[in-house]
């Protein structure tokens, strides 16, 4: 702050651009574009029944505001606002990949590109001024070129501080600028409810309610004690927020992951019986979720297990490894440890879902200490198999590399969760 005061009165102060981009409602305008069929229909994005017992993902303009449709909303209540709705299954590689030329147009303007789940990303631009042109004019070129080059929308905010500019990019949407600076944001910004502003939750909207403030200019002028009195140093924090005192820097590209995990589930055709069942189908989960961290260049150090068994019952267990590893046989295998430490189906009745995940990603070029306890020449034979099979995978189809032992029961690994099966990304639901 001092520092910040003392630039602006020397003079030579240079006050950072930062950009906020907005896909709009991503999931569902992706899927527009593939299915143009749909595209003036009321259309939602749901999750599959048995991995996330079929909510509403995102829905399409028509779907949200003339039927009211919420994200988050169980299928069947959307349904009942509207029974011609058009529910398609989320496709996340196709998500990835528009995720990707997003940020590939982004790169054209900046380095500093911070994602925000898949369809956000922050952009410092005060250092491309002189190449490109004013913010505004960088965020006007973004908007149009995604529109052209992509067929989807995004909308922008500019601001100095991130959390404006964050703001900004929901002001006016879909495909808009809007821009907020030292002359209009109290015009702007301090109308707009508590719960506009990032990391203002239900909880904390409740209790500022409780104390009188409901905007976010009723935030700002608020002495930061009195904040912190009952919301603790979060006080101090929507405290600096709300008054555009923001300063921590937009992230270089490739220092946040993409997504936090990588998962994939499966309501299995039959009761699993015994721990081979349990074997086979989380032998296939882990396979798809490495080929998919693979893929994505990733590697992951907790690996996850959701079991639901035939009365409902599931819970999930975690396991930290000594070091990341996007390997199949790794994954499978602390996943099958962390079943059997778990569960016995000597006490326990037959399994019904299960899910494997991975998560705590970094990039799988990071360097990375050695096991001693483990066989590390083999380990990267391993990695190259791996990648091996999955250009195969890649070319013929998921299941024209097989372990024979899966073909024991076809029926229940013959399934394809690559393709489907994968469990939401946790990011979204911040
Ligand atoms: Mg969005």
């Amino acid at each position: 702050m001092l520092l910040y005061f003392s630039n602006i009165c020397s003079g030579d102060f240079m006050e950072r651009s930062v950009l906020h981009c907005d896909a709009n409602k991503f999931y569902a305008s992706v899927e527009c574009l593939y299915h143009p069929e749909i595209r003036d229909k009321p259309v939602v994005v749901g999750g599959s029944e048995e991995t996330r017992h079929g909510i509403v993902l995102t829905g399409n303009e028509k779907a949200k505001k003339l039927y009211g449709i919420k994200t988050g909303m169980s299928l069947a209540d959307a349904r009942l606002l509207c029974p011609q709705l058009v529910v398609v299954p989320p496709n996340y590689p196709r998500y990835i990949r528009f995720s990707k030329m997003l940020r590939r147009i982004y790169s054209d303007y900046t380095d500093m590109i911070e994602p925000f789940g898949l369809d956000e990303c922050w952009l410092d631009v005060t250092g491309s001024r002189l190449l490109f042109g004013t913010p505004e004019e960088i965020a006007e070129d973004i908007r149009k070129r995604v529109k052209f080059e992509l067929g989807i929308t995004v909308s922008v905010g500019v601001s100095w501080n991130k959390i404006f500019a964050k703001l900004g990019s929901d002001y006016k949407k879909p495909d808009a600028v809007t821009v907020i600076n030292r002359d209009n944001y109290k015009e702007i910004v301090y109308p707009l409810p508590v719960s506009d502003l990032l990391m203002v939750g239900p909880s904390t909207t409740q209790k500022l309610k409780n104390h009188g403030i409901y905007t976010i200019g009723e935030l700002a002028d608020a002495p930061p004690e009195m904040l912190a009195a009952f919301l603790g140093k979060m006080g101090y924090v929507l405290h600096s927020f709300a008054n555009g005192y923001e300063n921590a820097p937009v992230a270089e590209s490739g220092s946040t992951p993409l997504i936090k995990s990588v998962g994939n589930g499966i309501t299995a055709p039959r009761d699993l019986m015994n721990e081979e069942d349990i074997k086979s189908v989380q032998y296939v989960l882990a396979e798809s979720v490495a080929r998919r961290l693979r893929e994505q260049g990733l590697k992951g150090r907790v690996v996850s297990i959701g079991v639901r068994d035939k009365n409902l019952f599931s819970f999930t267990r975690q396991s930290k490894l000594s070091s990341a590893t996007n390997d199949t046989r790794k994954l499978q295998s602390t996943a099958l440890k962390l079943f059997n430490s778990n569960y016995s189906f000597e006490t326990m009745p037959p399994v019904r879902s299960l899910t494997v995940s991975v998560s705590e990603l970094c990039d799988e070029n990071d360097s990375f200490q050695l096991d001693m306890f483990e066989d590390n020449e083999l380990a990267e034979r391993l990695d190259r198999l791996n990648h091996t099979v999955d250009g195969l995978k890649e070319r013929f189809g998921s299941d024209c590399v097989r372990q024979a032992f899966l073909l024991k029961d076809e029926k229940l690994t013959g399934f394809d969760p690559y393709e489907k099966n994968i469990i939401h990304p946790v990011s979204y639901f911040r």
